[in-house]
């Protein structure tokens, strides 16, 4: 990478998940001082993992996307990482509370009539010769409804959406990025957790000469001269050529002139969430070893064996993720999701409670802090990475920028926030220096 010269202040992130990380490597190793504030103990935010009895629990089920912008910004940076992807055998379906046996590919699906698992195989022909672009302001309802004839398919369809998107939400979904999804080469489960990816990533940005300081809660960013002054918690400024807020929308938003500038705040108020519960279990043994990916058609669940792909537990024990994909506004009582996420595993995996080494349960997780909404435009529609009417601040996350879904939007959004940044720092550095030199254009 080019190396630019110092720039006077150095360039501040708000936000040490993978966003800000991603941001602050590149930036840092194209030669710029960064300084990183992240709130927490430790930087990683939903990409944290948490080591337990030689178990790695992600927060939830977490899987890399191959061939998408994660996977390009992780070489570019030099971040190594390793994995598998879920074998396509020990998978099973689950449909009106009775599990079968399935394999998409070969066609065996035994809960679809013959003429479902005709219209099924006919749908997935289509979506590969799809434009999805021109379905990006489509709801995947509205898809569906004209698209697919038989309710089973439709059914079949809205369950692959939810394992690719986290969202349940198909009337907002849209059906461009959904059908995009389905037409993705598969995923990775890493080896030791995504942790390895923020370990990495804050490897590289802090070999690179980038400051991390954790602990450290960004109040408000206000303008002063030409850039920033950041205000923390603790009553400390720092002054900034430019910021990156790596955060959630609702809290870029109330960074910036306590919350009533007006992109911000709309994209704040836009913002939909999806959300999970998530149950990750570490058992000492599974009772049903061949269960291993059961796709939950006509309900809103999921379960993998992450450890069968990947080393996430000791020899012969199992890590297991559970979610249940929370509709927009849902209030679901903790209690009532986790009891019918317990109940999933009694019938995937019966005597898994004399098995248990650990397990955590979070009822109420953001997988993406907005979801693709059809109306919104799409992925073209979502906002930034620059914040208008500020130079040289800009936003990065899951609900940012035209490319990516979960973490390849976080990945790609922060990679072009960063490199905007680099243009816009290197012409002042050189309008700067071409006046000290008295240059006259
Ligand atoms: C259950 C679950 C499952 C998921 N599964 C997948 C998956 O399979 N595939 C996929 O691609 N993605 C998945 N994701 C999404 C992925 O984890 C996130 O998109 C990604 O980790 C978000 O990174 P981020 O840096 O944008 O945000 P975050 O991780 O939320 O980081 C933001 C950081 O900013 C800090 N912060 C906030 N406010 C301040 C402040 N005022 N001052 C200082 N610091 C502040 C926070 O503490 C946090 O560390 C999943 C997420 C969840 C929750």
């Amino acid at each position: 990478m080019t190396t630019h010269p110092r720039t006077q202040h150095p360039v501040i992130i708000v936000g040490g998940g993978i966003s800000g990380l991603t941001a602050a490597a590149y930036l840092a190793l194209a030669g710029h001082a960064v300084t990183l504030f992240e709130k927490a103990n430790t930087p990683g935010g939903r990409a944290r993992t948490r080591e337990r009895n030689g178990f790695f629990f992600n927060q939830g089920a977490h899987a890399l996307r191959l061939h998408e912008a994660g996977e390009q910004v992780l070489s570019e940076l030099g971040v190594t990482y390793s994995g598998s992807q879920p074998q396509p055998t020990g998978i099973f379906g689950l449909v009106d509370g009775k599990v079968y046996p399935l394999s998409i590919g070969a066609g065996e699906m035994p809960f679809l009539t013959d003429a479902a698992r005709v219209e099924l195989m006919r749908v997935f022909g289509r979506i590969k010769q799809l434009n999805t672009e021109e379905l990006q302001e489509r709801s995947l309802q509205e898809w569906l409804e004209e698209q697919v004839e038989h309710p089973q398919v439709r059914q079949f369809l809205l369950a692959r959406a939810r394992i690719s998107t986290y969202t349940n939400a198909p009337d907002l979904l849209s059906a461009g990025l959904a059908l995009s999804l389905m037409n993705t080469q598969g995923v990775l489960y890493l080896d030791g957790g995504w942790q390895t990816l923020v370990d990495g990533l804050r490897q590289k940005a802090q070999e690179a000469g980038a400051r991390l300081i954790t602990q450290a809660r960004v109040e408000a960013i206000e303008v002063a001269g030409e850039g920033y002054r950041v205000r923390l918690a603790d009553d400390s400024c720092e002054d900034a050529s430019a910021v990156l807020l790596a955060t959630d929308p609702e809290t870029a938003s109330a960074l910036v002139l306590n919350g009533t500038h007006e992109p911000l705040r709309r994209w704040a108020a836009q913002a939909i969430p999806a959300s999970v519960a998530c149950l990750d279990i570490a058992l000492r043994r599974l009772p049903r070893a061949e269960n291993l990916v059961t796709y939950c058609i006509d309900r809103p669940l999921y379960y993998s064996v992450h450890s069968a792909a990947a080393h996430l537990a000791p020899e012969g024990s199992a890590l297991i993720h559970l979610m249940k994909y929370l509709r927009p506004g849902e209030v679901e009582e903790p209690e009532v999701s986790r009891q019918e996420l317990e109940a999933l595993m009694d019938l995937l995996q019966p005597g898994w409670r004399t098995e248990v080494v650990e397990q955590s349960f979070l009822p109420h997780m953001i997988a993406s802090n907005a979801i693709v909404q059809a109306e919104l435009g799409g992925l073209p529609g979502r906002p930034g990475p620059a914040v208008p009417g500020f130079p040289n601040l800009y936003v990065a996350g899951d609900w940012v920028g035209p490319e990516g879904e979960k973490v390849d939007a976080c990945f790609a959004s922060a990679r072009s926030a960063a490199r905007l940044m680099m243009t816009q720092l290197s012409s002042r550095q050189n309008a700067s220096l071409d006046s000290s030199l008295g240059v006259v254009s």
